[in-house]
């Protein structure tokens, strides 16, 4: 399941350390390196998949597990009741640097709304 030379794939065996905040049979979580925000939480899948593209049918589950664990670590976090966003990179235009599926968990202030 794990892609070599995939750093998030590195990070959830434990093999580079990160700021891990949570962890269950499906997803993992770490602070990210460069927070934008005072919460900037990634939150992965653990198998391996590069980009949302590669997911089929059979990863429904595993989507519907991200969304789960956001809301948990978004009460963790202590960010549940102001709100918060779930942002995902999808390929070259959306500026997906990192090729293993993530999804950015931002809070702890007003967030602004500006794709540019
Ligand atoms: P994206 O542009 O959506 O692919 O975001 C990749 C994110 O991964 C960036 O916000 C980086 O700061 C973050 N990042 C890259 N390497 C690491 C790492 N080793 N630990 C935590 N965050 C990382």
């Amino acid at each position: 399941m794990a892609e070599q030379d995939c750093i998030f794939c590195k990070i959830i065996q434990h093999d580079i350390p990160s700021e891990m905040v949570y962890e269950d049979e499906w997803v993992a979580a770490f602070k990210d390196l460069a927070p934008v925000a005072p919460v900037h939480i990634l939150i992965v899948p653990k198998k391996h998949l590069s980009t949302l593209n590669d997911a089929t049918e059979s990863d429904t589950l595993l989507l519907g597990k991200i969304q789960l664990a956001a809301s948990k670590i978004a009460e963790r976090q202590g960010v549940k009741e102001n709100g918060y966003r779930l942002i995902h990179n999808c390929g070259k235009d959306a500026g997906q640097e990192v090729m293993h599926v993530h999804y950015h968990l931002l809070g702890g202030k007003t967030l602004g709304w500006s794709p540019d």
